[in-house]
């Protein structure tokens, strides 16, 4: 049976998880069409990759009679419009093959994604919610750690699609739920590299080596994946600063973490505090901020030698 798979969003994340999916083609009936909005970013993916280049959509008129399509957008709201359409454009959602599938990977608000879902079924398209954790180097790979929520046999049938990509899948319950999950998951990866962050200032303060400092966490109860992927990797003696991940990324899966406090009912004050760090950095950084530049965001804020 033949498959036409789209993918829409081929940023840090989407055009690594892309390749992998053209590169492990599940079948020779599976035909690939990768599209993102920037045309200045899909005229340097066709000139960098010229064997991925027959796969890139010249516009978005060519996402048309998908069976599978994926999302790897900023946010749920660009997932909404790419999939509703806008004032400017049509609607992608009446272009799909009969009961199509959308697969949205990107880090979405879990509300969204559940209201989503009800508007996609009254047209008979299903949605699961598939965020992935593992940052750029893991989606290159193919070895994303990929959460899902949704109805269990669609689940199973996107399985290949989902092993091209990552080499685990967890089921997490209905739609919405792994949407819910990635957002706790990285409120506690935010604080775990803020806490890093302040960690480290205070050390150089006391003139500790920040080395052997790491050291000491990555062996002790302080270690998380911030001490042992982005201190040494990326912050640390004159480190780039790049990792792959932008810091409004960040401060919107924070916003999209506080926002289930409606729900809960009450207001958990580290995720506040947090959020209004990650929020104020924002405000002062450039938008193309990576989320490890909240350690010299701090350093500046406190006044601290870095
Ligand atoms: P990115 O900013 O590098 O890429 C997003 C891409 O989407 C851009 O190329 C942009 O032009 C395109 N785009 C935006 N709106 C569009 C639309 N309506 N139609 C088509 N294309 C559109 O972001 P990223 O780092 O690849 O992250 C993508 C998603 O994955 C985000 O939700 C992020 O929170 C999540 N995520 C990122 C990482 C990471 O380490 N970078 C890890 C896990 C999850």
């Amino acid at each position: 049976m033949s498959m036409r798979i789209g993918f829409i969003g081929l940023g840090q994340m989407g055009f690594p998880m892309f390749l992998n999916l053209l590169g492990k083609r599940l079948d020779t009936n599976t035909e690939m069409v990768g599209y993102d909005k920037s045309s200045d970013h899909m005229a340097g993916l066709r000139r960098d990759w010229p064997d991925a280049a027959p796969y890139l959509a010249q516009d978005e008129a060519a996402l048309a009679d998908l069976d599978v399509i994926i999302t790897m957008l900023p946010n749920g709201a660009a997932v909404r419009e790419s999939l509703l359409g806008s004032a400017d454009n049509p609607a992608l959602v009446d272009r799909l093959a009969s009961n199509a599938t959308v697969i949205d990977m990107s880090s979405s608000s879990p509300m969204d994604t559940r209201a989503l879902a009800d508007i996609l079924a009254e047209r008979n398209v299903q949605l699961l919610d598939a965020p992935v954790s593992g940052s750029v180097p893991k989606a290159r790979e193919g070895t994303l750690a990929i959460m899902v929520g949704g109805a269990t046999d669609i689940v199973e049938r996107m399985r290949p699609i989902f092993m091209a990509m990552g080499s685990k899948l967890i089921p997490t319950g209905a739609v919405g739920s792994a949407h819910g999950m990635k957002a706790l998951n990285n409120y506690v990866y935010a604080a775990g590299l803020l806490a890093m962050s302040e960690a480290l200032l205070l050390g150089k303060a006391l003139d500790l080596d920040l080395s052997v400092l790491i050291d000491v966490m990555n062996a002790s109860s302080g270690r998380n994946v911030a001490t042992e992927t982005k201190a040494k990797q990326h912050m640390l003696h004159g480190g780039d600063f790049k990792a792959g991940f932008g810091l409004r990324l960040m401060a919107k899966d924070l916003g999209i973490a506080a926002s289930l406090r409606e729900h809960a009912g009450f207001n958990p004050p580290q995720l506040d505090l947090c959020l209004s760090l990650w929020q104020q950095a924002c405000e002062q950084l450039p938008p193309e901020a990576d989320n490890t530049e909240i350690y010299r965001y701090m350093a500046a804020r406190l006044g601290a030698y870095l």
